[in-house]
């Protein structure tokens, strides 16, 4: 029985959970995490309602205009009709036609700046919501590739923890005790491999008597320098 080369296949196993806990850990971590597209619906929703606040300002200015329009006209044809004779509402009259004119203009200029401003934010919205159908279509073959990967680790780690217990109870416990304690203390790696007289955890020359003691394997050896469990392959 050699318990140096028990102990590091029980290290392996351990660091082998070890991995595949972190890694299934980031894949739940992904799993269901949407805020990227949340944040984009809700600009595309924001930009629509500015759409709708712009193009109703547009309708009002149409409206407006329109109502322009017809009081012009009204206007115009009590002027032209010849049924309005007295100088002074003939001036009157001119004078508030050409009033109306100017208006006109001016909510003429004031339309085109708003049918400018609505074209290009139709634009962004479209831009947007194409943008969010390609997250979205993204996000869920993100999401069934992080799925798939999420079982699949789920039954490796179900593997080497039934690895690990068929290799725990061969361990005496004193062994486990003393490799669980150096596992905390050297960051999981309580065994180290002995190659060319030297141990890997530390890189130190192993004194002769060390190195045939952890050659036989029938006791456990811990390297002088660093203390860890020694195993010779
Ligand atoms: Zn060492």
């Amino acid at each position: 029985m050699i318990k140096g080369r028990q102990l590091y296949e029980l290290q392996e196993v351990d660091l082998e959970i070890e991995a595949k806990g972190e890694a299934l850990a980031r894949v739940e971590s992904r799993l269901g995490e949407r805020e990227a597209l949340d944040e984009a619906r809700a600009a595309l929703s924001r930009e629509r309602e500015r759409l709708a606040e712009l193009e109703k300002t547009q309708r009002l200015g149409e409206g407006e205009m329109e109502d322009l329009r017809a009081k012009t006209a009204l206007l115009e044809g009590k002027l032209y009709s010849g049924s309005v004779r007295n100088p002074k509402e003939l001036t009157s009259l001119q004078e508030q036609v050409e009033h109306l004119k100017k208006r006109r203009r001016g909510q003429e200029d004031h339309l085109l700046d708003i049918m400018t401003e609505v074209e290009a934010v139709q634009h962004s919205v479209n831009s947007k919501s194409r943008e969010l159908e390609r997250m979205e279509e993204n996000w869920r073959q993100e999401q069934n590739s992080l799925s798939r990967e999420q079982a699949e680790l789920r039954a490796a780690l179900a593997t080497v923890e039934q690895r690990r217990k068929e290799l725990i109870v061969r361990i005496d416990s004193v062994s486990l005790e003393l490799y669980q304690m150096l596992r905390v203390k050297r960051q999981g790696r309580a065994v180290a491999k002995v190659e060319r007289g030297m141990c890997q955890g530390c890189r130190i020359v192993l004194p002769m008597t060390e190195l045939q003691r952890a050659r036989m394997g029938e006791e456990i050896v811990q390297c002088s320098s660093c203390e860890r469990i020694l195993y010779v392959s």
